[in-house]
């Protein structure tokens, strides 16, 4: 990678610094040894671009954002060498440590330590390193107008605590970036480092060039979205065994999500989900929404909305028998969600036991589970929550081995649940 040299007076010169060739570098970062319980003696993630030395990651902070913050520096209107200035932005709740962080096998894709660096590496901050949070936590109230709608109907009640009059829902909340431990990556994958890290060289155009030339840096800051998590109840009881937990693991869907519409469940399920938590909550235990920047089973949103194209214009209309076919015929692929990489924000809370998994995904329940995580029961999403023209998808995802307490439809009858064209 290449990145403009500053001057001690913070001034640019027009000098290149290649960061892909180490013996540039002169003295050695500091290490990283991914899984130590120590803090100190695990090392601090520092993705700083002001000095290269002082580098010990591939990539940068802030995910796809990083790419807006090269324009702002580009237009002049922001200082490439600014470090953030980290006064009370301390997380509002303690989250950890948990003994899985200090498991190397357990967390391979976020940084533990990620929301305490303002703690823990307080004194190399103050030696003039730029370590930045790669997590924060904050308090909020929150609320969606189908909660108005379950008090209404009696599925929720306002107790004045987790939810307070009109249906405000009083939460914890965890944005996490992605961090990625490459070695643990390939070995969640079941690929060799060595072909994880040129496929990840190849498929960004080339964009790190420290993934095939340093072999000794092996955290890398992917590009890509990162995911936040809702926690309702007290965020300590999460690791108490003697606590219930309800938990949904929810994917972007902007489409459903925001705009509600109505091809998919995905607006219907995590309401549902969320009333599932604040119901845990107020019977005595926690409930847990984890939002994952994976829109469109992480194939992005033109290859979704490509699909939805090529679903409703085929021949015989959109229907549950072709529903994931039309994906793979546009994207090669029916997912690319990897969900092997998801329970890493489950184990990052200190879960042990899912109570209620509010998901009827096999993907998800197969991650989890074989990640070391117990679950007692699934809830599938309820009959009446589902929109007119999402029976497509529902129908398909149960036939392809979702979990269902009802009906799971023959190839024929798949065949004639259908949803509507594009004209109607
Ligand atoms: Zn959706």
């Amino acid at each position: 990678m290449a990145s403009e040299k500053n001057g001690s007076n913070g001034s640019k010169s027009k000098h290149i610094v290649l960061t892909s060739h180490p013996a540039r570098f002169g003295p050695k970062p500091i290490a990283i040894h991914w899984g130590k319980a120590d803090p100190i003696q695990r090392g601090p993630i520092i993705g700083t671009l002001s000095n290269a030395s002082h580098r010990n990651v591939i990539g940068t902070h802030s995910g796809s954002y990083g790419v807006y913050r090269a324009l702002a520096v580009a237009s002049g209107q922001l200082q490439s060498d600014h470090r953030a200035d980290l006064t009370n932005t301390s997380p509002a709740e303690h989250i950890g440590p948990h003994p899985s962080w200090s498991d190397p096998n357990k967390i391979v894709s976020l940084d533990p330590f990620g929301a305490l660096v303002g703690e823990v590496y307080l004194s190399l901050y103050e030696k003039g390193y730029d370590i930045r949070p790669t997590i924060a936590i904050t308090k909020a109230h929150i609320n969606m107008p189908e909660l108005g709608e379950a008090i209404a109907k009696g599925r929720l009640e306002v107790d004045g605590k987790f939810m307070k009059d009109g249906g405000d829902l009083v939460v914890t909340k965890a944005a996490i970036e992605p961090v990625w431990y490459l070695p643990g990556i390939a070995q969640r994958l079941g690929v060799s480092e060595s072909d994880l890290r040129r496929a990840l060289f190849e498929q960004t155009g080339g964009m790190f060039p420290e993934l095939v030339t340093r072999p000794d840096l092996h955290v890398f800051l992917p590009p890509i979205g990162g995911s936040t998590v809702y926690i309702f109840g007290d965020p300590a009881d999460i690791a108490d065994p003697n606590k219930s937990l309800a938990v949904r693991v929810h994917d972007e869907c902007n489409g459903s999500d925001v705009f509600g519409s109505d091809i998919c469940t995905c607006r219907p399920y995590l309401v549902h989900g969320i009333e599932e938590c604040v119901r845990m909550a107020q019977s005595g235990g926690v409930g847990i929404i984890v939002y994952l920047r994976k829109e469109g089973r992480a194939l992005g949103e033109v290859t979704k909305f490509l699909v939805y194209n090529a679903r409703k214009r085929q021949e015989g209309g959109d229907r549950a028998n072709a529903y994931f076919t039309r994906t793979e015929c546009v994207a090669g692929v029916q997912d690319m969600r990897f969900q092997e990489l998801m329970p890493d924000i489950l184990h990052w809370l200190g879960v042990t036991r899912i109570d209620r998994l509010v998901s009827m995904s096999n993907m998800k329940y197969n991650a989890i589970t074989q990640s070391g995580i117990e679950v007692i029961e699934r809830v599938p999403i309820p009959e009446d929550l589902i929109p007119a023209d999402a029976q497509v998808e529902i129908e398909a995802k149960k036939a392809a081995g979702y979990y269902t307490d009802g009906v799971v439809l023959t190839e024929v009858d798949l065949a004639t649940v259908k949803g509507r064209t594009l004209a109607e």
